[in-house]
């Protein structure tokens, strides 16, 4: 007879859609349906009819997959993210069903074994080949082309034989499997204070949901506590889920948890290919695959039996996702583990004040490690004031006292104080590493002409392109146009004029070259080393002492260990501070706090070398004093006041749109309506500070409410009444962290 079901796309779509099921057919089911002229992917979201539609024109169900149905826990989770981010349904699902090879039909591997029929039964004559196939298969069964090796014959010996009935195919999964830890493989003996942290994690893994920050200096061994609780959860035989910031997914974290549980964990990244993210869904959702680190998207994944998750350097921005669904995976997270009732551990040695507030109002529970392991002291840090330590220019020295073309080298701009300068000589006397941290890519961040003034800027954003030098070419860090570095200004024609202004980390590089010919100098940062294996490689080379100064941007701030590195500079510590956004503050300081905490984690003490033109600053202060405290009821009360997050709610509505007086006319529209509710307001609409990105004009509103105050429900009364013109799309992003 059949029933009646809603299916739920994985297109742009809120509800579902109805089709005709068979009488067994039951929520989470992944199937396939007749869609216009296509057929979509969806999941069975609830039984019944969900339209008005006459029940004849109700199209069947195509295809069940094989594959197990989503737990109603993920199908509460999609809904939940959906309707908090104010996204589609179907595309929150279409992060679930993200490995399309798991839906297409299996592609097998064929070996061959023997029927039994013997050579005389088949009409055929003996031959030495035969009998060698015969032989071979005798004791296992084995593809094609292994036969033809083993038993030395060529393919037309197989044919025969097959073609004759003496083999038959045997058809086999490709499968890739996932070995399973092995819990005791190689526990490492824990400090007191460890212990106690990790016996409190482990004791949260018996009982249900649970948030629990894991606070812990930079160095203090946090990756070794979280691992107990893990090997806790996987002795129970369920899965673990741990999340990184993509970046640090790098070799040096999973030999890490390889030298721990004596195997490689899954994994889940932007890199992975067709084949490993389908081998990789499918094992996650079959319970074959125990441990999985991940980045954020990660958290979408069908777990058959999650027991835990861990959200590692849980203060890291990249876990707020910017994209068709913006979303906090951190956020999220916890609400995954509330609707699947697990314990979920957030990591970090600099939280966040979002966090620090759930703590402090007792909704989430807060561990603590306030020691460095072993001899480890915590480096001290030492401001620079640049207006006073001023850089002074630095010529090449001449490689031979005759090199006229070098010894006529105009003296070079400098971003290294005589001071930063003089440690990095010492440290590299004594044989020891230094880091340089400049937040910036490229060799200069701006073209100016220095005969007329133009400014070379990206012709599809409101943004100056970047120099790099390396790779001869300017770059816009927004869309990524690129092109050839010009010989003369392009408005004037000037063939001397074209100057780089400012630095950026290439720039320093050939800064340390000049002053330290002798030293070996590498550069990290998110370009110049864009695969994981090359970031990889360069971080084994620090491990390994064949770097002496390595300079990089914000990707040496995530959770490395280098256990020989003993100076850390910070080139440039008011880059983050003069950001005007909410978070400017914050996330410097943590920025600065994690490369700081880069360094003297070995049996040396390090020191960290911070350059500034404003030295009184409050944050560089608290950093200084190594005190985080002060530094967070500063930016409590900063908050406080002003009623931002975590003291009330923020959401931004970007309108963009190619006809900018079409984008700015809508935008004042939304303003027209705007909610008038108490203790609800809007700011704006502005320009963005990136007026124009990738071609399309965008002007900005920002919602504010109290925090009692549900600003979804809001936010979608409020887009309900102003009629957005096609042409102009209107994006929301709550809780935004970027406001360009
Ligand atoms: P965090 O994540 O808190 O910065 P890590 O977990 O990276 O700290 O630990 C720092 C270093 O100390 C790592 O190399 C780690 O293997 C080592 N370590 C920490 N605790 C122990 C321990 N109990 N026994 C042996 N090595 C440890
Ligand atoms: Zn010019
Ligand atoms: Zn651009």
């Amino acid at each position: 007879m059949g029933k009646i079901v809603g299916v739920m796309l994985t297109l742009p779509f809120n509800d579902v859609f109805d089709y005709l099921a068979t009488d067994d057919a039951h929520i989470g089911q992944i199937v396939r349906v007749p869609f216009g002229r296509e057929k979509q992917l969806g999941v069975i979201w609830k039984i019944g009819k969900s339209s008005n539609l006459d029940d004849k024109k109700i199209k069947p169900i195509e295809q069940y997959l094989p594959l197990n149905p989503l737990k109603p826990e993920l199908i509460k989770f999609v809904d939940w993210v959906a309707q908090y981010n104010l996204a589609f349904t179907g595309l929150v699902l279409k992060m679930v069903l993200c490995a399309k090879g798991a839906f297409e039909d299996e592609k097998y591997n064929f070996l061959y074994r023997l029927t039994g029929k013997t050579l005389a039964e088949a009409k055929l004559k003996n031959s030495d080949a035969r009998w060698r196939v015969i032989d071979l298969l005798k004791h296992a069964p084995y593809s094609r082309a292994e036969i033809a090796q083993g038993a030395g014959v060529s393919q037309s010996v197989i044919k025969t034989l097959i073609d004759a009935g003496l083999l038959e195919p045997l058809p086999v999964k490709k499968q890739k499997e996932f070995l399973p830890p092995k819990i005791h493989f190689n526990k490492v003996t824990l400090t007191q204070e460890q212990q106690k942290a990790a016996d409190y994690l482990c004791a949260k893994c018996d009982g249900g949901f649970s948030v629990t920050l894991l606070d812990g200096v930079t160095g203090s061994g946090k990756t070794e506590v979280y691992f107990e609780a893990a090997a806790k959860v996987l002795a129970q035989g369920r899965q673990v889920l741990i999340l990184v910031p993509e970046i640090s997914l790098t070799t040096q974290w999973l030999n890490r948890y390889e030298q721990r549980f004596g195997v490689k964990p899954a994994k889940w990244h932007s890199g992975l290919s067709t084949t490993e993210r389908t081998q990789t869904w499918k094992a996650v959702s079959e319970n074959r695959a125990k441990v999985l680190v991940g980045a954020r998207s990660a958290l979408f994944l069908p777990f058959a039996d999650l027991g835990l998750i861990v959200v590692d350097e849980s203060h890291d921005h990249s876990f707020k996702q910017e994209d068709v669904v913006n979303y906090q995976a951190r956020d999220m997270a916890v609400v995954r583990a509330k609707l699947e009732n697990l314990p979920i551990i957030l990591s970090t040695a600099t939280p966040d004040l979002e966090t620090i507030y759930n703590v402090e109002n007792n909704k989430y529970d807060c561990v603590k490690l306030t020691s460095r392991f072993a001899a480890a002291q915590l480096p001290d840090i030492k401001i620079i004031d640049l207006k006073k330590d001023k850089p002074v220019k630095w010529t090449v020295q001449p490689l031979t006292p005759n090199n006229q073309e070098e010894n006529i080298q105009k003296p070079k701009m400098s971003w290294l104080s005589p001071s930063l300068c003089q440690a990095l000589q010492e440290n590299l006397n004594k044989k020891e590493q230094s880091m340089l941290f400049l937040n910036r890519r490229g060799y200069a961040p701006l073209l100016i002409c220095r005969d007329c003034g133009h400014r070379i800027q990206c012709p599809n954003c409101t943004a100056w392109l970047t120099e790099h030098r390396s790779s001869k070419k300017l770059i816009c860090h927004h869309c990524g146009y690129m092109t050839d570095i010009p010989k003369v200004c392009p408005e004037c024609g000037s063939e001397t004029g074209l100057t780089a202004c400012g630095p950026g980390v290439e720039r320093i590089a050939e800064e340390v070259k000049g002053r330290f010919p002798n030293a070996r100098v590498e550069v990290l940062s998110s370009d110049t080393t864009s695969s994981f294996k090359e970031v990889s490689e360069v971080i084994s080379r620090m491990e390994n002492r064949q770097i002496d100064i390595l300079i990089g941007t914000q990707i040496l701030a995530k959770g490395h260990h280098f256990p020989a590195l003993t100076l850390v500079g910070i080139v440039d510590a008011d880059l983050g501070l003069m950001g005007s956004d909410l978070r400017a503050a914050e996330q410097t300081f943590q920025l600065l706090s994690q490369v700081a905490g880069r360094a003297g984690r070995g049996d040396k003490k390090g020191t960290v070398y911070v350059q500034t033109l404003y030295p009184e600053n409050a944050v560089l202060q608290a950093l200084a004093e190594n005190n985080r405290a002060k530094f967070l009821e500063l930016e409590k009360q900063s908050r406080k006041t002003l009623k931002l997050p975590p003291y009330g709610k923020l959401a931004a509505l970007i309108v963009s749109g190619a006809n900018p007086d079409m984008v700015e006319k809508t935008a004042y529209m939304l303003k027209k309506y705007a909610p008038t509710e108490n203790g609800v307001s809007v700011l704006g609409p502005a320009p963005a500070p990136i007026f124009m990105l990738r071609n399309k004009y965008r002007y900005r509103l920002l919602l504010k409410t109290l925090r009692n105050i549900n600003i979804q429900v809001i936010l979608k009364k409020w887009l309900k009444v102003v009629n957005i013109p096609s042409t102009v799309r209107v994006e929301t992003d709550i809780d935004p962290y970027s406001f360009m």
